[in-house]
């Protein structure tokens, strides 16, 4: 039998990713996917945190005339949305799951307190961080880098919609190149559309290794932490 090569992991699914084809809201055959899958990894002994997005509900920069900042917390709230949504599907397959939150919301979430959530993860309950950061002119990716060097974790998991990272968007040019490995500074340099600078740099600085890949097809996220290479690598 196949052993995961990750003891614990940062898995970040961006909203996109859980709006499926429908490109909005929160698809259920999809949510309940990525469900399966957590369960399946968080069963091979592998200690999951979540960080989840919130673009399929709001973006706070594509608000053109609101107050940034409102709209930033809108989209953290957008993330709550998800993270229960997440957290119901992973319940209703018997998957122990905490949610804790960056901006306090304590009848429907723990707040985010870092030791609390190290001890749920050993105890074998996912964790899921909602609500971004806390923080408005932030993005989830960040967040994911910021928790990933929080709880330890060794990788970050960026699960898109797009299956790697490439020299130019494949959706619009069929000639774009896939990279398989990467270095931060790359990403930084060519203004890869990876992650934003500031989560790049974080995880740069940190020294967090990232995997790319994509979530449409299932059973890619044991892929990963089996340690087949699928996906774009990205090191510090
Ligand atoms: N957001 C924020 N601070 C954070 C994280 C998120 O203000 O620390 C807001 C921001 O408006 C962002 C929205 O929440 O547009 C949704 O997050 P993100 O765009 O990262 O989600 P994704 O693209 O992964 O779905």
């Amino acid at each position: 039998m196949q052993k995961p090569i990750f003891k614990r992991i940062i898995l970040k699914i961006s909203g996109e990713a859980l709006a499926g084809k429908k490109g909005f809201g929160i698809d259920p055959d999809t949510i309940n996917s990525i469900a399966h899958q957590i369960m399946e990894i968080r069963q091979s002994g592998v200690e999951v945190a979540v960080v989840v997005g919130g673009g399929n509900i709001w973006r706070g920069r594509s608000s053109k005339d609101m107050d940034r900042a409102t709209a930033d917390y809108m989209g953290m709230l957008a993330t709550v949305i998800n993270a229960l949504a997440l957290q119901d599907a992973l319940e209703k397959r018997d998957v122990p799951t905490r949610v804790q939150t960056a901006i306090e919301m304590r009848q429907i979430a723990e707040p985010y307190i870092r030791r609390k959530a190290i001890r749920h993860l050993e105890k074998g309950r996912v964790v899921i961080f909602a609500g971004g950061t806390g923080n408005p002119f932030f993005s989830t990716d960040t967040t994911a880098a910021l928790r990933a060097a929080e709880i330890d974790a060794e990788v970050i998991l960026l699960a898109k919609r797009v299956d790697g990272v490439y020299d130019s968007d494949p959706e619009k040019n069929p000639d774009a190149k896939k990279f398989s490995d990467l270095e931060y500074i790359d990403v930084l340099n060519k203004g890869l559309g990876v992650m934003d600078s500031t989560a790049t740099s974080l995880c740069m600085d940190n020294k967090i290794p990232l995997i790319v890949f994509g979530i449409n097809e299932e059973g890619n996220i044991k892929k990963v932490v089996m340690g087949d290479k699928i996906g774009t690598y990205v090191k510090g």
